[in-house]
């Protein structure tokens, strides 16, 4: 979070942001802002041409992808955006859902100058990620009241520090869509203030340092105390997400999934993916008997084994959200596959190793809380391919312990 973008000025007054996508005259007048879910735009008149336009207010994803569309709602510059967001603007605009929404603000402290920070999104990752950027205002603004946007399932990650959180209740599924209620409860708040802005909301911001437990209210792993403390990893399953065994168990259960036959191998596979958490257990052990583990995951608890908390259940709620971040935050190690629920756990935990499937090398890192600076990150967060073997994934564990001391020690910073 080093950088520090300029804040977007909603109110009194909106600066500029761009062009007439008709006749590129600059002479364009912002007329007001429009808040409905994932995105918030300016709308816009030209002094030239006349014509009327909305754009993307240069938040999130839109700092690098801004759309701009004509008030119905046809996207102006349909090459310059990546097709996910073009055709989720689209279909968003296109159909304006007319739910009421409900929508809690929650007063902690009150401002007349404020900054708002929209955390609204239809991924799980992407809310936390934008989330993360709370931190920066509460410390580095506190000139400014913290307005947090944010779905309800991520109300009890609420840091203190903030002024005022307004609580969307929608689930993640239903926030693609575009809330005419959303705009209207966000506009009858900022005529309420002096002053308002925007916060960037990065959607991949540099978190390294930052206390989790602001969060959380878990502490995270002291690497400190890496080789200090018994060995404590945790493993990350996902049932919609596998750790596969070889590409012949990948290629028949997507096949299988193909013809509609998931209930025939999803259980197969799954089961697969506890043999080799298992094996890859019983192989760290062979170095470090004393080392004990814990499983989490949407799914059903089937591991026994001694020194073995397998925390996985299939009903998700604020106590076992905290005994999961509790596994992390006395974990050296987080093992899991590529995907959004990766992020708390490496928040938490000393390291991470990640089975990173070929399909997934774009989106590499993404998903990582990346808590460390310079070298040191290559160091704690090691990627294996997506048909790793336990006995791959057990000698990264090791070498974590055992190749650290040395590793710190020899690396030194040099300042320019
Ligand atoms: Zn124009």
């Amino acid at each position: 979070m080093k950088s520090d973008r300029h804040l977007v000025p909603l109110k009194p007054a909106m600066g500029p942001n761009g062009a007439c996508p008709h006749c590129a005259s600059t002479e364009v007048t912002a007329t007001g802002s429009w808040f409905p879910g994932i995105h918030v735009l300016g709308r816009y008149t030209c002094r030239s041409c006349g014509s009327s336009f909305v754009r993307d207010l240069p938040v999130s994803h839109a700092l690098a992808h801004p759309v701009t569309a004509t008030p119905q709602g046809q996207v102006l510059d349909p090459q310059q955006v990546p097709e996910w967001i073009r055709d989720a603007f689209q279909r968003g605009i296109r159909d304006l859902k007319a739910d009421e929404v409900r929508i809690e603000r929650r007063v902690f402290r009150e401002h007349r100058r404020v900054v708002v920070l929209n955390t609204l999104d239809f991924l799980y990752g992407h809310v936390l990620l934008k989330l993360y950027n709370a931190l920066h205002y509460i410390d580095r603004h506190p000139d400014l009241g913290l307005v947090v946007v944010l779905p309800r399932m991520y109300a009890w990650l609420i840091p203190d520090g903030v002024a005022e959180a307004w609580i969307v209740d929608l689930g993640l599924g239903r926030l693609q869509g575009w809330y005419p209620a959303i705009d209207r409860f966000v506009q009858e708040r900022l005529a309420g203030y002096d002053e308002a802005y925007l916060a960037p909301a990065y959607s991949h911001p540099d978190v390294a340092g930052m206390d989790i437990a602001r969060f959380t209210g878990v502490k995270a792993f002291d690497p400190d105390r890496f080789n200090t403390e018994p060995l404590h990893v945790t493993f990350v399953t996902r049932e919609d997400r596998l750790w596969f065994r070889n590409p012949v168990t990948r290629f028949l259960h997507r096949a299988c999934n193909r013809l509609g036959l998931r209930a025939l191998s999803g259980p197969l596979v799954v089961g697969d993916q506890d043999r080799l958490v298992k094996a890859t257990m019983r192989k760290v052990r062979r170095h470090d008997p004393s080392a004990t583990f814990s499983v989490v995951g949407l799914g059903d608890a089937r591991i026994r084994m001694n020194g073995v908390d397998d925390l996985r259940t299939r009903s998700m709620n604020v106590e076992v959200e905290k005994a999961w971040c509790t596994a992390y935050g006395r974990s050296q190690c987080v093992v899991g596959v590529h995907g959004s629920n990766m992020l708390l756990p490496t928040a938490h935990a000393g390291a991470c190793i990640e089975i990173l499937p070929r399909q997934r090398f774009e989106n590499i890192v993404q998903d990582i809380t990346v808590r460390y600076e310079g070298r040191a990150v290559l160091f704690h967060y090691r990627f294996v391919g997506d048909h790793a073997t336990p006995t791959e994934v057990a000698l990264h564990i090791r070498s974590l312990r055992e190749h650290r001391p040395v590793f710190m020690r020899n690396n030194h910073e040099l300042v320019f």
